[in-house]
């Protein structure tokens, strides 16, 4: 097995015990902080009470409210001239958080993302296009570091213009591309509706992420563009991209135990639970020295997968991320997640890749819509044909998520889509008089 970092062949015992030192340090960095110095001083932990990668739970938890109530500087663990770079998560749930780094933190950014790509397959001899918002966004200067690191001929494309993009992957023969989901889906679709084959595009690797997605997702962007599809997950708060990601194995994303120690709590009481046990992920950094970050509160869903993943290293895997624990809804007393939704959806043919979860109060209830894009050649089938998908869609709906909602089958790509990660469900129960 050839590795990119010699962390990627380390056994359990090493990671443990790199963890307990690199903790350790850690928390004796995080004090020279305003915000820790206050936080870890309550808690009355210090750094010689860190005896193994455990002990991490003798810590508090950070939450993003405490990263926002500190803006901006409360966090930085180093004078500010040692800071290189700003980064801020993009406010998908409210105020953007901040986080910098120092040059130190940003190569080691740059060798885990690096590594990510290098266990995917990628080589130097790759050309890479990054489909991504540059700017704030983690997952454009973040990713593109990364592939520069590689030694790809890296093109920082940004989002829009798919025309342009479209020519740049001809022309340039790029072989591997960072992409969102939805726009993967919408590239591919928008170039079928011209008359031609995604699939004859160069590229043979999609790292996709940033946003919840499901497996029947990734496999209708994998047979639409002709590309494996890799899952790639992060958060601002632990640098971005670079914390977890799929191997060519593609079942759970392996997160960097020598950078990260990850746990899962029971989003409500904060206790930590059972390997193999859904619940909120917890996120501490062990290698960043201008902020570092402890037991962060990420708000994502998911578990550590059992047993041992066959490409052969033991860094635990987690599961896809189910969503976030704020994502949940409740309509007629069912809690509800989009990705379940999106599930049932994917399952049926005939349903194209856009979708909309609409919430409404009306004559005092709460009802739930799903908007659905039915694709092209099924649009055109006479209405019996439209009325019973509708009514099985609804059916698989009531099974999966407990209440029946309605269902509306609108037009290919007539539901608004942005640039940016895709917004699932439209809420406007607050609006109603
Ligand atoms: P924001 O919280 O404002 O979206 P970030 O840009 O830092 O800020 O995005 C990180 C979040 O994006 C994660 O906490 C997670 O909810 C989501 N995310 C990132 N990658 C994935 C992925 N591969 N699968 C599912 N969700 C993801
Ligand atoms: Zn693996």
């Amino acid at each position: 097995m050839q590795y990119y970092a010699a962390a990627e062949g380390w056994n359990r015992e090493t990671i443990r015990q790199t963890q307990a030192v690199r903790l350790k340090n850690t928390v004796a960095q995080a004090l020279r902080s305003p915000f820790y110095k206050e936080h870890l001083g309550k808690s009355g932990v210090s750094p010689a009470d860190i005896r193994s990668c455990d002990d991490v739970r003798l810590l508090p938890f950070t939450t993003k409210d405490h990263l926002r109530n500190a803006y901006p500087d409360g966090l930085f663990a180093v004078p500010r001239e040692e800071m290189v770079r700003f980064h801020a998560s993009s406010g998908t749930t409210g105020a953007p958080t901040v986080i910098c780094h120092t040059q130190d933190d940003l190569d080691t950014w740059a060798d885990l993302m690096a590594r990510c790509m290098h266990m995917v397959g990628m080589r130097k001899t790759d050309v890479f296009q990054n489909i991504a918002g540059y700017g704030l966004f983690t997952g454009g200067l973040g990713i593109h570091c990364g592939a520069e690191r590689l030694g790809c001929l890296t093109i920082p494309a940004g989002v829009g213009n798919t025309r342009r993009q479209l020519m740049i992957i001809r022309d340039m023969g790029v072989t591997a591309l960072h992409i969102i989901p939805s726009y993967a889906l919408y590239l591919g679709n928008s170039l079928m509706d011209n008359g031609e084959d995604p699939r004859s595009l160069p590229p043979r690797i999609a790292l996709i992420g940033a946003e919840p997605h499901t497996e029947e997702m990734r496999r209708r962007i994998e047979y639409l563009l002709g590309v494996k599809a890799y899952n790639s997950y992060g958060l601002s708060e632990m640098n971005g991209p670079g914390v977890a990601f799929e191997c060519l194995a593609q079942n759970g994303l392996h997160v960097w135990e020598d950078a990260f120690i990850a746990e899962i709590v029971d989003p409500d009481s904060g206790e930590n639970l059972p390997d193999g046990e859904i619940g909120e992920l917890v996120m501490t950094t062990l290698t960043r020295r201008g902020m570092p970050v402890i037991r962060y509160r990420t708000r994502d869903l998911t578990r550590f997968l059992p047993g041992p993943c066959p490409c052969g290293r033991v860094h635990r895997r987690l599961e896809r991320i189910s969503g976030r624990v704020d994502d949940m809804f409740i309509v007629k007393g069912c809690n509800i997640y989009p990705m379940q939704v999106e599930q049932v959806l994917m399952s049926f043919p005939e349903v194209a890749e856009n979708y909309m979860i609409i919430l409404e109060h009306k004559d005092s209830m709460d009802h739930m819509r799903v908007q659905v894009e039915v694709r092209g050649e099924y649009f055109v089938e006479d209405m019996r044909v439209l009325t019973s998908l509708q009514k099985r869609i609804a059916s698989r709906l009531r099974d999966e998520i407990l209440m029946t909602p309605k269902v509306d089958l609108v037009e290919p790509n007539s539901l608004p889509r942005g640039e940016g990660k895709a917004k699932r469900v439209d809420d406007r129960r607050q609006e109603a008089p």
